[in-house]
């Protein structure tokens, strides 16, 4: 027999869901491909594209996160070395926080605003503007 504190986690666990799927964001994924010592990431232009974001500036930020080197060829990332899908799509993960992500509601529409040499991530959803802190 099931405690009630525990069917209430659940009950608040399953509204949780709820409301997540409301407001859903699906997170793109990263397609890559390891071709000899190279790792080709077909899609970059397009996961940029949906994250409202520079495929320039990903693309950098991918190249720090994993130290080696990269470059843009037809829209693609190519990776001087083997990185797995997982790993890159970790480091995705962590960009869309830093770079796309709202600090106050955590929705993923918004805007990146340079004032007076800081870049701010300015919420179309909320208003909020957050400072980005990660440099690069
Ligand atoms: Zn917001």
């Amino acid at each position: 027999m099931e405690s009630y504190e525990k069917l209430l986690e659940e009950a608040y666990a399953k509204v949780k869901v709820v409301r997540a799927g409301g407001e859903r964001f699906e997170m793109p994924k990263l397609e890559s491909q390891i071709v000899g010592k190279n790792t080709i990431v077909s899609n970059l232009a397009q996961v940029a594209g949906i994250l409202r974001r520079d495929i320039n500036q990903l693309a950098r930020f991918l190249q720090k996160e994993l130290s080696l080197p990269s470059k843009i060829e037809n829209n693609r990332l190519v990776i001087i070395g083997k990185v797995s899908s997982g790993k890159l799509n970790e480091k995705l993960a962590l960009y869309v926080e830093e770079f796309v992500k709202c600090a106050v509601c955590k929705k993923v529409d918004t805007e990146l605003v340079s004032e007076k040499g800081i870049k701010f991530k300015h919420c179309l959803a909320c208003g909020a503007k957050s400072p980005v802190k990660y440099h690069f």
